[in-house]
């Protein structure tokens, strides 16, 4: 059986991908060290990078393959000038539209968000504490985001909240996460903190899922309630009782989720990644340019998707630099 014969986009594991992730730059308004190299990364002429149509036009391709919700991501998607033309596009394509931001620039696009029936917004938040969060960013923007949260949430937005969680640096704000759930109907998430190429990734500054729980559970004896999580989830939920919103982890480096994945990525400049670790990428904007049938395309780099982190199994593949260096900095991926 070859990629072609698939009606939709199923990988030789019997994963469907009907979920796609668009980073629309990889420009941001915020410098964050586990995202963004600290040398910053070299900006590339526009040319390279998709234009509002040909964000539309390839997202189109993967919608007639049966992907169903599409979320935008970055670097910061609502820095690109054409951000509110390209999210009026895609909600006419009937899709499930979402967005992960930093949430600067949020309030200028409600009613975009409104218009183009976006509810799921994901906010970036390492930290509730704003000199942590300003140096941890680089950047100055903590009350702004806050506000932002607190308009998000009056609107009755779905919010969720992603703090990378790094020993030493917010790992001590956890119950602090988690106590923001009690008055909030949010859903605050603790990522793993993941290598990606110039984040000076070493497992030292990580914090296990395991780990966690163990913290969390030791401050809230008794209380942590285990929520049921969907096929697709990236996370395992939690709520503590008597509160309002949820928490979660998403455990990428001990306990990685990927024989459920059906997630795809289209980086910036048009590249598709069959998974967030993959070394390798298809070109499909210098296709789409050329007038080449991008399908076939798209089918091959499906069926060629390796089972767990692009072909780093193990957590000493994970761990290894000749191997997860090979791969995009954060910020040219969009998580
Ligand atoms: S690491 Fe790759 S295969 Fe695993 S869940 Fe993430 S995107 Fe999917």
């Amino acid at each position: 059986m070859n990629a072609k014969e698939h009606i939709s986009l199923t990988d030789q594991f019997g994963r469907v991908h009907d979920y796609l992730r668009i980073s629309l730059t990889e420009r941001c308004n915020l410098r964050c060290v586990y995202c963004m190299p600290e040398q910053g990364i070299v900006l590339r002429p526009k040319s390279q990078f998709m234009t509002t149509q040909e964000v539309i036009q390839l997202a189109t391709h993967f919608v007639d393959l049966g992907v169903n919700k599409i979320r935008l991501t970055g670097g910061e998607p609502l820095v690109r000038n054409d951000a509110k033309e390209i999210i009026e596009g895609l909600s006419k394509l009937g899709v499930q539209l979402a967005i992960s931001t930093n949430g600067i620039l949020v309030d200028k696009f409600l009613e975009t968000f409104k218009s183009a029936k976006i509810r799921s917004v994901n906010i970036s938040l390492d930290s509730l504490n704003e000199e942590k969060f300003n140096s941890v960013t680089r950047r100055q923007e903590f009350q702004k985001v806050m506000s932002n949260i607190h308009t998000l949430l009056k609107e009755n937005f779905h919010v969720k909240l992603n703090a990378v969680i790094m020993k030493g640096v917010n790992d001590h704000e956890i119950m602090d996460f988690i106590n923001f759930t009690k008055n909030h109907n949010i859903h605050f998430r603790f990522i793993e903190f993941m290598p990606f190429n110039g984040n000076k990734w070493d497992w030292n500054k990580g914090l296990s899922y395991k780990e966690m729980m163990e913290r969390v559970n030791l401050y809230f004896p008794g209380k942590v309630i285990k929520l049921e999580d969907k096929k697709n989830d990236t996370s395992k939920s939690y709520r503590i009782e008597g509160y309002k919103g949820t928490f979660a982890i998403i455990s990428s480096v001990t306990n990685p989720f990927c024989d459920t994945c059906n997630r795809l990525r289209l980086t910036a400049d048009g590249k598709l990644k069959n998974c967030l670790f993959s070394q390798n990428e298809t070109d499909l904007l210098g296709a789409l340019r050329n007038g080449a049938d991008i399908k076939p395309l798209i089918y091959e780099s499906v069926w060629n998707k390796k089972s767990v982190r692009g072909g780093m199994d193990t957590f000493e593949d994970l761990s290894n630099s000749d191997l997860n260096q090979k791969n995009r900095s954060m910020i040219a991926i969009g998580g």
